[in-house]
């Protein structure tokens, strides 16, 4: 093919920021039903209640994970952690299948960005008239939209920054605290603090050089690559030599392919880049350039799709293979850990009891030749119902609790509790002794156990 002529864009008054212009169409729809969808939850979903407990609540103090109606434990963390590897898994797979459609349709640094520029619109015009603002505005226009935009970022940032935070410190208490200045802990001010600058930062000033610099996920993602992934594509064939013409130009006359060089698929781009050039690591996938070129082709009576999401193959006129090797490993990996996942989640412990030795000493004589351990006792109803709970000991021949333990524990309750036990003398296997604490749900088939040492004296 022909060198490809290269037209330079107006980029703007100021070399370091992208004036990007907005665009309509399906994609741009697509984008703002997603991103406006993951905003709310994110907003939202530390005020949603369910049988009392937030949808997604991290209580640190109670070493307790609430999401959506089910509570883990510290005990649970390999359930969790199988969580994060399937979530990794389900993105390798649309990866491969779709590119990095994550980046510009779900990702929060893209959603943060959506909305600050949505507001940075709002405020100071399109983008020719935020160029005209930046180059040549008075101050007496200038000073007031940028101070109201900027302020408008820092309340966004600032309301991040609480949502955040109410993930840990209940959000019902904690805006009430906030207003009335009585939040008793430091980290809740500093963590507040911290995202309102990192958001206000990220979203209005970092904006694609996150992307392009600080995510990780941007510089490995094309190692899943294939020519069968769908991705974001200009069809060169079909588009140059491109030129500006008339609309009745005859385009076979001219030698002229469908491309009329306006720029607008570049203006649109949010990180700036000319995907005419080819497949590049800047390229979020956001389908803005689609929306963007269909409009001029409209507009032009010719066919959309010079810019499509495609894969290679398809633009090179091969059949797509629909699934590649790679996106059924990634898929058969992520099912085979999601049915693991379940079952680890059925069979886990809704009871729990941990056993730990009173300090006091190792050992009292009781009546009759018996002798005595002292424990502390830690039993833990891990379900939303009250329970009753009972706790017996097993060990030698005549072992028993001094009190027996009966007693009712409250949904996702703990309790710490006394407990002693007595054995004949006779009993003890030497110095130290094997016994067992049992807790039982009545009613259920729930039941926990530990073993811990009994300690006599030397035989
Ligand atoms: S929007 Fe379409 S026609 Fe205009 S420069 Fe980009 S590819 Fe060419
Ligand atoms: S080239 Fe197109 S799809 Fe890629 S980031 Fe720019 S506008 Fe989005």
């Amino acid at each position: 093919m022909s060198d490809i002529p290269v037209r330079q864009v107006d980029a703007g008054p100021n070399p370091d920021r992208i004036y990007v212009r907005s665009t309509t169409g399906f994609y741009q729809k697509l984008r703002t039903v997603t991103l406006w969808t993951l905003m709310g939850l994110y907003f939202a979903a530390c005020w949603i209640q369910i049988n009392g407990r937030p949808l997604v609540h991290f209580d640190l103090p109670e070493r307790q994970f609430h999401l959506l109606g089910t509570t883990f434990w510290p005990q649970d963390f390999f359930i969790l952690t199988l969580l994060l590897i399937i979530a990794a898994f389900g993105l390798f797979f649309v990866t491969t299948l779709f590119g990095r459609i994550w980046c510009g349709f779900t990702c929060p640094q893209t959603a943060w960005t959506f909305i600050f520029m949505w507001v940075e619109e709002k405020v100071e015009g399109s983008r020719n008239q935020r160029m005209k603002l930046d180059r040549k505005g008075s101050l007496s226009q200038w000073l007031p939209r940028k101070v109201l935009k900027h302020a408008l970022w820092l309340g966004i940032g600032f309301w991040t920054g609480v949502t955040f935070v109410g993930y840990f410190y209940p959000i019902r208490e904690l805006v009430p605290d906030l207003f009335t200045f009585s939040v008793t802990t430091g980290w809740a001010v500093f963590w507040i603090g911290f995202f309102s600058v990192a958001t206000y930062l990220n979203a209005g000033w970092m904006r694609e050089k996150v992307c392009l610099y600080v995510c990780p996920y941007a510089r490995f993602q094309s190692v899943m690559f294939s020519p069968d992934t769908r991705t974001v594509t200009y069809d060169a064939n079909r588009g140059e030599p491109r030129g500006p013409r008339r609309k009745d130009t005859d385009r076979a006359e001219a030698g002229l392919g469908d491309c009329i060089d306006c720029s607008i698929c570049v203006q649109v781009c949010p990180t700036g880049i000319d995907i005419r050039n080819g497949m590049q690591y800047e390229c979020l996938d956001c389908g803005l350039c689609v929306d963007a070129c269909n409009q001029v082709m409209d507009r032009m009576g010719y066919d959309r799709g010079l810019i499509r999401y495609a894969t290679e193959r398809e633009v090179e006129g091969q059949p797509r293979r629909r699934f590649q090797p790679r996106t059924l490993g990634y898929g058969v990996a992520m099912a085979l850990l999601l049915g693991t996942m379940a079952v680890l989640l059925m069979q886990r412990d809704t009871l729990d009891i941990e056993v730990s030795r009173d300090r006091g000493g190792l050992y009292q004589t009781g009546p009759n030749a018996t002798i005595e351990n002292s424990y502390s006792l830690k039993l833990s109803n891990r379900t939303n119902q009250t329970r009753e709970l009972s706790v017996r000991v097993a060990g030698p021949e005549g072992t028993h609790l001094l009190e027996p333990i009966a007693m009712e524990l409250g949904p996702l309750d703990t309790r710490s509790l006394p407990a002693v036990v007595r054995i004949p003398q006779r009993e003890l296997e030497g110095m130290s002794t094997p016994v067992t604490f049992e807790v039982i749900a009545e009613g259920s088939e729930a039941r926990n156990s530990a073993e811990t040492p009994f300690i006599g004296p030397r035989p």
